[in-house]
């Protein structure tokens, strides 16, 4: 049912983009629309036809995943099969009302040698234009069943963070805790995990992409560790640093100034308020602690299919929160040389505020 709405909402921006039809094959999105998992597949959606293509490979899977479109196998990539159907199908498609046959294409995804392949079938009765991202759009408002599976997702994540604590002592390496974490999560059903997970150690924490290494975790520093799970399709995401032995007054300050940061963002989420000002309040409240530039990347991100998606939460932006939309509020500090800290949660913009989502405390751990 969820693959039948979504397809329609799209249709109905065709027109007004001035495309015929939408190619798409950026694979989260086609999977947002029809539901395919795997990894060669492309989906053409017109006003009134939806058309998925595959390979050999994904007979059994296509018919088994594939909602509310009809699969076309070809011999070719996906890609090269949708656009020969599209040379195929032209004369029924000019007979058409509608303006022309513009089909657009998701720049950000395609790569210069797919386009001019694409470019070369088509011939010179199809025009090639870059679309909106106009999926990517539809994807950052999260419907009733995806919202579900995130919550599902970041339950899985944080119910694995207790063990993942009793791991972590001196001298152990970094990519060892990462390991067990890894491994507990395929054991708990995670399909894997939405990204290379980060633990980050003494010195290593003030890294804001610490991603595991062989270094051993000191006797005393901070711990940053940033993880999430895929589920379903959906990522789960999470950051909480932990202190080994016992803090310096320094420390505590620098993760109680983070932590009262991440709770004035959280604070002003809701739907209506603007992305940048929901940056803004982690930011003021770090350059009170006098951290502000210690704060080096953006207070958050969608989450979805992707661990990475709009809207993005950050100065400049000018998207505006919409009820529905699940984002990370991640304000960290990094001092070079000494030590850094982040804390993160998935939250659900709803009309009135939101809901964080992650369940974990943010009380500094020490062990
Ligand atoms: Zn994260
Ligand atoms: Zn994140």
């Amino acid at each position: 049912m969820e693959y039948r709405d979504r397809q329609k909402k799209l249709r109905g921006l065709l027109n007004e983009n001035r495309l015929y039809a939408l190619l798409v094959t950026h694979l989260p999105n086609v999977r947002y629309l029809c539901g395919f998992t795997g990894s060669s597949g492309a989906l053409i959606l017109t006003e009134d036809r939806s058309i998925f293509f595959s390979d050999g490979r994904y007979i059994a899977q296509a018919k088994e995943e594939v909602h509310n479109s009809r699969v076309v196998i070809g011999r070719k990539a996906a890609l090269l099969s949708a656009a020969e159907w599209l040379v195929a199908h032209r004369a029924s498609l000019r007979s058409s009302r509608k303006p022309g046959l513009t089909v657009g294409i998701e720049g950000e995804h395609l790569t210069v040698s797919a386009r001019s392949k694409l470019a070369k079938i088509l011939g010179s009765r199809f025009r090639l234009k870059e679309a909106p991202p106009l999926i990517e759009q539809a994807r950052s408002v999260k419907d009733t069943q995806e919202i579900r599976l995130i919550r599902a997702a970041v339950r899985m994540g944080a119910d694995l963070f207790p063990a993942l604590l009793k791991n972590i002592r001196p001298g152990i390496e970094e990519n060892e805790v990462a390991a067990e974490l890894e491994y507990a999560a395929r054991r708990a059903g995670a399909e894997q995990m939405s990204f290379p997970t980060i633990i980050a150690s003494g010195k290593r924490s003030a890294l804001p992409h610490g991603v595991a290494s062989q270094a051993k975790i000191s006797a005393n520093g901070f711990v940053v560790c940033d993880f999430g799970v895929i589920l379903a399709g959906y990522c789960s995401d999470m950051t909480r640093t932990v202190h080994v032995g016992k803090p310096s007054r320094e420390a505590r300050i620098a993760y109680e100034a983070v932590r009262e940061a991440q709770e004035a963002a959280v604070e002003v989420v809701r739907a209506g308020a603007s992305v940048s000002e929901v940056d803004g309040a982690a930011r003021k409240l770090l350059n009170k602690h006098g951290l502000g530039k210690n704060f080096t990347h953006s207070t958050g991100h969608g989450v979805g299919l992707e661990i990475h998606e709009a809207p993005r939460i950050a100065a400049g932006q000018t998207d505006i929160l919409q009820a529905g939309m699940v984002i990370t509020i991640e304000p960290g500090v990094y001092i070079p040389q000494k030590f850094g800290v982040r804390i993160e949660d998935m939250v659900l913009v709803t009309e009135t505020g939101c809901e964080v989502l992650t369940p974990t405390t943010k009380e500094l751990v020490t062990l």
